[in-house]
């Protein structure tokens, strides 16, 4: 064995439907793809690579750690941690990477300045604060940001970026065309004097609603994974078009008959009502499956949907199988994607969200940072 896993469940990455829904958003040229937190899950560096081969020409990570890591393996792309950086060292270590990291105050800016050697230039990002309420100048910051661009002429402004609150939702479209127009005001003030100040304000929403055409650089996240920011809301259609890239499988381990009247798992909270067959699979709370979905959830199973039975495990899950024809130890059991006999559906992201209370970017980030990967 080359790695120790402590789960034989996977989650299978197609890239081939990552470069596909990359290619639907538009021209690379206007896109900064989001790869942050291990690309949602499915895994910084071949993400990294497949959108590479698609086009990319800037991406846009967490931290200045992801950064490095795609500059030490060679990537020449554009890269803003959107994070932003707290320390003097991640400054210095932001200029000499060449990352377009943010500045979000005046505080920021002197670190900013200070890393920067005399007589060369430091292009850097700015986050605009026009509405989210997290990270950036707000419009009242906006005189001491072009006070402070100044008095730090090292300092070199090529993207200014802002985040939408809610272009998911529409009941507050009102609410995001003031961003829009508040982001417009702003960057018009900084355009003045950097005319070449690239601007950045779409997300996947915003991307679907507004289209690339909406400021210079959009940012997708979760539709190039093939999850839909707009599920369950009237503009669900919008945000249709994306193939899943992420499928979780899980082998069973033993498939056994339960009598009508015992019980299975921990709590015995569930109790066959029948005799039915069971199969015991290796998924559970340790590798993305919360505890919370017990006796809520399908698993897909040979084609064909079982539910899943009884507590959720750590490392184990039980599934009725009793209406397939066979199953086996070995046979894949499907927590989310798998192929479905006709009138059958896999489980999607959204799915397991809707009835964890979530959004899909949890359920994958969950299942990718505790199974293995493997890439197609
Ligand atoms: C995560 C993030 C995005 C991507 O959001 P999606 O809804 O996944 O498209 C874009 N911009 C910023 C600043 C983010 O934090």
């Amino acid at each position: 064995m080359d790695e120790c896993y402590f789960s034989p469940s996977c989650c299978h990455i197609d890239l081939a439907a990552l470069t596909r829904n990359f290619f639907r958003m538009g021209d690379p040229s206007t896109l900064m793809p989001v790869i942050k937190s291990d690309a949602y899950g499915h895994g910084l560096l071949p993400v990294a690579r497949a959108l590479d081969k698609a086009g990319a020409l800037h991406f846009a990570v967490g931290t200045v750690s992801e950064g490095a890591l795609l500059r030490n393996v060679g990537f020449h792309q554009q890269i803003v941690p959107l994070l932003g950086v707290v320390s003097q060292d991640e400054w210095n270590a932001s200029f000499a990477l060449k990352l377009t990291t943010p500045i979000l105050d005046v505080k920021s800016m002197q670190m900013a300045a200070h890393a920067c050697p005399d007589h060369e230039i430091f292009p850097v990002a700015v986050a605009l604060n026009t509405g989210m309420g997290r990270l950036g100048f707000s419009v009242d910051d906006m005189p001491d940001l072009i006070e402070g661009l100044h008095r730090y002429p090292m300092l070199k402004p090529v993207v200014a970026f802002s985040h939408y609150a809610c272009a998911d939702i529409p009941e507050e479209s009102s609410y995001t065309l003031a961003q829009q127009e508040r982001f417009k005001s702003m960057t018009n003030a900084l355009r003045a004097f950097f005319p070449d100040l690239s601007r950045s304000l779409n997300n996947s929403a915003g991307l679907q609603v507004f289209g690339e055409g909406a400021f210079d650089l959009s940012r997708p996240g979760i539709t190039l994974y093939g999850g839909n920011p707009f599920v369950g809301t009237p503009w669900e259609s919008k945000g249709s078009d994306f193939e899943w890239v992420m499928s979780v499988s899980a082998p069973i381990l033993q498939v056994h008959a339960l009598k009508g009247g015992e019980s299975v798992s921990y709590g015995r909270c569930f109790t066959a009502p029948h005799d039915m067959t069971i199969a015991i699979l290796a998924m559970g709370y340790a590798t993305g499956f919360p505890r919370s979905l017990s006796n809520r959830a399908d698993v897909l199973i040979n084609g064909r949907r079982c539910p899943q039975i009884g507590r959720v495990c750590m490392g184990m899950i039980a599934c009725d199988v009793s209406q397939l024809g066979s199953a086996e130890a070995g046979d894949l059991g499907w927590i989310m994607g798998g192929n479905p006999d006709p009138g059958q559906r896999a489980v999607t992201a959204d799915e397991l969200a809707k009835e964890l209370d979530t959004i899909s970017y949890e359920v994958l980030c969950h299942f990718g940072a505790t199974n293995r990967r493997v890439y197609s």
